[in-house]
């Protein structure tokens, strides 16, 4: 059994997965803990803190150091995501909303369906954590 450590932690399972492609284009094995509890149950995801990316901790050093160009390149993208004022959900009135991008989550679909992202136009939505309410943004 390696030592594994968390090296990384996602909201959902596809950023997950793009992330445990890059590392395996680097050759570093990587594996995807809680996904399966997180799928079944959306609203565990907070109390086990999001979907974890762990390696073998004498890759630890390695793999983020990948992750982390892979993120200076997303930057852009990041950047917008992160200043999205917090939307209020216009089904329960929670706050507790994110925005996704669906050409991400779409490449991120036809990645794991077919081996490579197909790439689309890109459209925002929001959803909201506490009713799982989704809307265009
Ligand atoms: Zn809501």
């Amino acid at each position: 059994m390696p030592d594994l450590v968390t090296i990384a932690s996602y909201n959902d399972v596809i950023s997950a997965t793009f992330d445990q492609h890059k590392l395996e284009e680097h050759g570093i094995d990587s594996y995807i803990a809680d996904e399966v509890t997180i799928a079944m149950q959306w609203t565990l995801m907070n109390a086990l803190g999001g979907i974890k990316l762990r390696v073998s901790s004498a890759d630890a050093d390695e793999a983020m150091r990948i992750l982390r160009e892979r993120t200076e390149e997303s930057d852009v993208e990041k950047t917008i995501d992160e200043s999205t004022p917090a939307v209020t959900c216009p089904s329960c009135g929670s706050n507790n909303t994110g925005t996704e991008t669906l050409s991400r989550r779409f490449a991120g679909w036809t990645w794991l369906l077919l081996g490579f992202p197909l790439l689309w136009p890109s459209k925002k939505q929001h959803q909201c954590f506490y009713c799982s309410h989704r809307w265009k943004a």
